[in-house]
C-alpha cells in the first residue's frame, strides 16, 4: 500500500507557476511549517517546491515528522508551527486522522492549519471529519503540482493568520472588557489613571512604561494654571505623580503631548504612542514608551479600547464631582459632616494611638449673621476655616455644621490650649474684625467608639458638656458621660410614660402686691412626683423634655391645666387672680402656637387677660421675629405677657422694645442680696427700667422681710417667693386664696 501511495509522485511537483505576485519581500520572521509523510523524499520534495515561497512578508520554515506519533510530539514542542501538510496513511492507515484528532481534541488547537495529503482518491477521509477538524484542504497527492501547494500553502497560512489575529482581537476585546469593568469601579481620577495605564500594558502585551497626563485644574489639589501633569504613571518613577510634565526635563514627550492635545489626534511612533482622550470636555493624554511597534490590530484595539477609557474618565470626573457635591462643604472647601464620618472611621480604624477627634463649636454665631448679614456671616466661617487649617501638623479639618468645625490629628498638636488660641485674635470677615469665642469637645482614640457616626456622637456628647461649662470651655469625652447620656434617655423614657399615665401635677406660686399684700396671681409651675413620693425638679426634667420635644405637648397641657384652673377660681369667685404659666422655645418654634393658645382660653372659656404666658430672654435667640409676631398676634386677644429671668439673658435692648411685655420678672439673682449695702444697684436699674417701659415690675425669690421692705422702697409693684409661699397644690392653693383674700 505504501508503495502504490508513493507511485504518483512524479506528478508532483511540476514546475507550473510563474505567479510570482504571491513572492514578497521577506522580513526575519517566519511561518513554521511541519511537514508530515513517512517518505522521506516527499518532505524534501515539498521544501524544494516551496523554497522561495513568502506569505505575507515571512518565508517558511520546515519541521519534519515521519510518522503520526513523531508529528503529535513535534506538535507540542514547536508551538509556533501554523500548518501542517499532513500524510493520511503511515504507520496505520489512518495515523494522520489521529493526529488531526489530536491537534484539535487533545491539543485543543484550532488555529493550525491541516493540509492532507494522500497518495490515492480512496483514501480520502470522509467529508464529516473535514468539517468537523477544520481541515483546510484535502489533496491528493496528484492533484499537488507546485502551483496548487503553493496555493493551497498561501491560504492555509492567511487563514491561520486570519483566525489568530480574531482569537487575538477576541483576547484583546476580553482584555478590554474586563479592564474597563475594572476601571469602573475606580472612582478616584488618580486610581483611574493609574489603572488604565496598567490595562493598557495588558492589553499590550508588551513591557511598557507610561504616563497619564492632563492639565492639573481641577485635579490637582491648588493647581489652577493649565499646565499639564503626570496625573498616573507606570514603570517611571512614582515621584512624577502629581507633578508638572515640565519636571521630567524630557523635551520630546513634553512635545508630543502638547501636540496631542492641540491637534486632538492619537500620535503613534515606533517606539512610543501619545493616545488622546477626550469626552465631555474632560481631555487627557496617555504616553506609552513600546518596546516595539504596534501592529494595525493593536492599533485597532487600542481605539475601541480608549473609547471606553474616555467615557469612564469622562464618569470619573463626574463622580468626582457628586462626590464633591456631597463630600464637600461648598462654602469652606473643607470635607462636610458626611466626610468627617468618614475620616472618623478611618480614625477609628487606625493603628495611630495618639490621634484625638474634636469638634469646634462657635458660640453666638447666629448673632453675626442676624446682626451683620449671611454675607459677613459666610465670611467669618472662611476665615475661620482657614485659621483652623494652618494647624502645623497633619491634621485634617472638616465643617460638621453651620457654626461647628471637626478637626482630627495628633493628640500633641490639637489640644485645648492650641484651639483656643485660634480664637484670641479677630478674624477679618469682609471688611469686619470679629471676635468671636468657641466651645470644644474632643475624644481620644483610646476611648473611641467602633464607628465613626458613634465617635462623632462621643464628641459631641463632651461638646454639649463644654457649652455647659462656665469657665473652661471644653471636654473630654469619657465614658461616664455616656452613663449621663444613658441617664439622661431613661429619664426622657420615664417622663414620657408618666405624663402619658397623667402623673405630671401643675402647682402654683403664689404672687402678691406690695402694694396692697393681696394675692394677685400664681405661677404655675410643673411638678413630677417619683414612685416613692419625692419630686423630681423641673430644672432637671425641663430641659430634657425640651431637648426631646416632650414640651410641646406638656406644655400643651400646662396650659390648658392653667385654664381649667382660672375657670375653678373664678367659680370660687376669686375674680382678679392671674395664672402664670413659663412657655419654652420649641413651643413657639412649632407654628402653631397661638392657635393652641386661643384655643385652650376659647374651650375653657376663660377671659384671656387672666392667662399671662412667662417667657425668657433667650427665647428671642432663635428667631426673634417668629416669636415678636407670635407674641404680638397674643397681646391683640389680651393675652398678657411676663419677661421672665429678667437680666440673666443676652437680648438685646431693640428686641426687648418690640415685645408687647406686660410685666418684668426680675430675677432671684438681683434680689438675694438686694437688702445689703449697695447690693441693690442692679435691682434698681431694673426696676427703674421696668417703670420707664410701662410695665410692672415683680421681683422673684423674695425669702425675708428685709428683702421685701427694700423692694418696696425702690418701688417695686409685685413679689413672688418662699417668704410668702413655696409652689403648692391646686386645692392648697384655693385655700392659702381663702385665708389671704
Ligand atoms: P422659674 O420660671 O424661674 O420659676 C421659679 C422657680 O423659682 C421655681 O422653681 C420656684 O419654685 C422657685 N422659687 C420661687 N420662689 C423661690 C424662693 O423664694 N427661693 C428659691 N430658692 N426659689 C424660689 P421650680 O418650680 O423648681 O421651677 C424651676 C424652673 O422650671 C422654672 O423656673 C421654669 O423655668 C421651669 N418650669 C417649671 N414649670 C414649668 C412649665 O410648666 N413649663 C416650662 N416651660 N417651664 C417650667
Ligand atoms: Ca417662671
Ligand atoms: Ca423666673
Amino acid at each position: 500500500m505504501h508503495a502504490s501511495e508513493n507511485s504518483h509522485d512524479d506528478f508532483l511537483f511540476i514546475d507550473d507557476s510563474d505567479e510570482d505576485e504571491i513572492l514578497e519581500g521577506g522580513s526575519g520572521d517566519t511561518w513554521q511549517v511541519l511537514i508530515v509523510d513517512d517518505d522521506p523524499e516527499i518532505h524534501s520534495v515539498t521544501q524544494l517546491a516551496l523554497s522561495d515561497l513568502v506569505v505575507l512578508g515571512r518565508k517558511l520554515e520546515y519541521v519534519h515528522a515521519y510518522s503520526g506519533q513523531d508529528a503529535c510530539k513535534l506538535i507540542v514542542e514547536n508551538p509556533d508551527i501554523v500548518l501542517v501538510l499532513l500524510d493520511v496513511v503511515m504507520e496505520t492507515d489512518d495515523a494522520g486522522l489521529t493526529v488531526v484528532k489530536y491537534i484539535r481534541e487533545a491539543l485543543n488547537r484550532q488555529d493550525i492549519r491541516i493540509v492532507l495529503r494522500t497518495g490515492q482518491p480512496g483514501y480520502a477521509p470522509e467529508e464529516s471529519v473535514i468539517k468537523e477538524y477544520d481541515i483546510n484542504d484535502y489533496k491528493t497527492k496528484t492533484e499537488l503540482t507546485r502551483r496548487k501547494l503553493v496555493t493551497t500553502v498561501y491560504a492555509a497560512i492567511r487563514a491561520y493568520q486570519q483566525i489568530s489575529s480574531v482569537s487575538e482581537s477576541r483576547q484583546g476585546l476580553e482584555k478590554i472588557v474586563s479592564g474597563s469593568s475594572t476601571l469602573l469601579e475606580l472612582h478616584s481620577i488618580a486610581q483611574y489613571s493609574q489603572g488604565t495605564l496598567k490595562q493598557l500594558v495588558q492589553l499590550l502585551a508588551q513591557d511598557i512604561g507610561g504616563l497619564f497626563c492632563a492639565r492639573g485644574q481641577g485635579i490637582i489639589e491648588d493647581a489652577d494654571d493649565l499646565s499639564f501633569y503626570i496625573i498616573a504613571q507606570q514603570a517611571m518613577s512614582s515621584q512624577l505623580v502629581n507633578q508638572k510634565l515640565d519636571t521630567l526635563q524630557n523635551e520630546e514627550i513634553s512635545k508630543q503631548v502638547k501636540a496631542c492635545f492641540t491637534q486632538k489626534t492619537h500620535q503613534y511612533f515606533d517606539d512610543s504612542l501619545y493616545l488622546y482622550l477626550a469626552r465631555g470636555g474632560y481631555r487627557a493624554v496617555v504616553y506609552l514608551n513600546l518596546s516595539e511597534a504596534l501592529s494595525d490590530i493593536q492599533k485597532q484595539l487600542l481605539e475601541v479600547f480608549l473609547t471606553g477609557i474616555a467615557i469612564g474618565y469622562e464618569n470619573v470626573h463626574l463622580f468626582q464631582k457628586l462626590n464633591n457635591a456631597a463630600y464637600k462643604d461648598w462654602l469652606t472647601n473643607l470635607p462636610n459632616r458626611l466626610a468627617f464620618v468618614r475620616l472618623l472611621d478611618n480614625f477609628v480604624k487606625s493603628d495611630n494611638e495618639s490621634e484625638v477627634a474634636a469638634l469646634i463649636d462657635l458660640n453666638h454665631f447666629s448673632d453675626v449673621n442676624d446682626a451683620l448679614g449671611q454675607d459677613v456671616g459666610n465670611k467669618l466661617l472662611a476665615a475661620v476655616a482657614k485659621r483652623l487649617q494652618s494647624l502645623s501638623c497633619h491634621c485634617k479639618v472638616a465643617r460638621v455644621g453651620a457654626d461647628v468645625f471637626g478637626i482630627i490629628g495628633a493628640e500633641s498638636c490639637v489640644t485645648p490650649e492650641t484651639l483656643m488660641t485660634f480664637f484670641e485674635l479677630p478674624f477679618t470677615a469682609g471688611e469686619q474684625k470679629l471676635l468671636i469665642n468657641a466651645c470644644f469637645g474632643f475624644c481620644r482614640k483610646e476611648h473611641a467608639n467602633t464607628s465613626g457616626v458613634k465617635v462623632l456622637n462621643q464628641i459631641n456628647i463632651a461638646l454639649n458638656l463644654a457649652k455647659k461649662k462656665r469657665i473652661e470651655h471644653f471636654a473630654y469625652y469619657n465614658s461616664e458621660m455616656e452613663d449621663e447620656t444613658q441617664w439622661r434617655l431613661n429619664m426622657i423614657r420615664a417622663l414620657r410614660s408618666d405624663f402619658a399615665d397623667d402623673r405630671l401635677e401643675l402647682w402654683y406660686q403664689p404672687q402678691l402686691s406690695l402694694v396692697s399684700g393681696k394675692v394677685i396671681g400664681a405661677e404655675a409651675l410643673l411638678r413630677w412626683r417619683t414612685a416613692d413620693g419625692g419630686f423630681i425638679s423641673p430644672s432637671v426634667f425641663i430641659p430634657l423634655a425640651e431637648y426631646s420635644g416632650l414640651i410641646i405637648e406638656i406644655g400643651d397641657w400646662v396650659i390648658n391645666q392653667a385654664c381649667s384652673q382660672i375657670k375653678v377660681l373664678e367659680q370660687h369667685s376669686f375674680d382678679n387672680i392671674t395664672i402664670s404659666v413659663n412657655v419654652s422655645i420649641p413651643q413657639f418654634r412649632l407654628g402653631n402656637f397661638v392657635d393652641t393658645v386661643l384655643t385652650a382660653i376659647n374651650s375653657h372659656k376663660v377671659p384671656a387677660e387672666k392667662l399671662e404666658l412667662e417667657i425668657t430672654e433667650n427665647i428671642l435667640m432663635d428667631d426673634p421675629q417668629v416669636v415678636i409676631d407670635a407674641l404680638v398676634r397674643l397681646k391683640e386677644h389680651n393675652i398678657s405677657i411676663a419677661l421672665d429671668d429678667f437680666g440673666t439673658g443676652f437680648s438685646s435692648m431693640s428686641y426687648l422694645q418690640k415685645l408687647p411685655l406686660d410685666r418684668l420678672k426680675v430675677d432671684r439673682a438681683f434680689i438675694t442680696d438686694i437688702a445689703k449695702e449697695n447690693q441693690s444697684v442692679l435691682a434698681e436699674t431694673i426696676i427703674d427700667l421696668g417703670q420707664k417701659m410701662n410695665l410692672k415690675v415683680i421681683a422673684e425669690g423674695v425669702e425675708e422681710l428685709e428683702q421685701q421692705t427694700r423692694l418696696r422702697e425702690l418701688g417695686c409693684d409685685e413679689v413672688q417667693g418662699f417668704y410668702y409661699a413655696k409652689p403648692m397644690p391646686q386645692d392648697e392653693f384655693l385655700d392659702f386664696l381663702r385665708s389671704n383674700n
